[in-house]
């Protein structure tokens, strides 16, 4: 059975636009990106307010799976 290797980034780790670069084959993936060409959101997570708790991403290059966390602070931006 194939290792499947799982990376987690965590958002306010993160400056800029949110964009990053694949941890396993560097290829950078933009959140601003909706073509789907460099990666495929394959599950999330909300909260019950609808809020994102995790997305996880494949990335199309090299089929690594990314799990960006830590959404939490996109809510804090809003309501201040
Ligand atoms: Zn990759």
């Amino acid at each position: 059975m194939k290792q499947l290797s799982v990376y987690r980034i965590n958002l306010n780790d993160m400056d800029g636009d949110g964009s990053f670069p694949c941890p396993s084959c560097g290829i950078l993936i933009s959140p601003d990106d909706v073509s789907e060409e460099t990666y495929k959101i394959i599950d999330m997570e909300t909260y019950e307010d609808g809020t994102l708790k995790t997305l996880s991403l494949m990335c199309k290059k090299c089929g690594a799976k990314i799990v960006l966390e830590g959404f939490e602070i996109l809510r804090t931006l809003e309501n201040s």
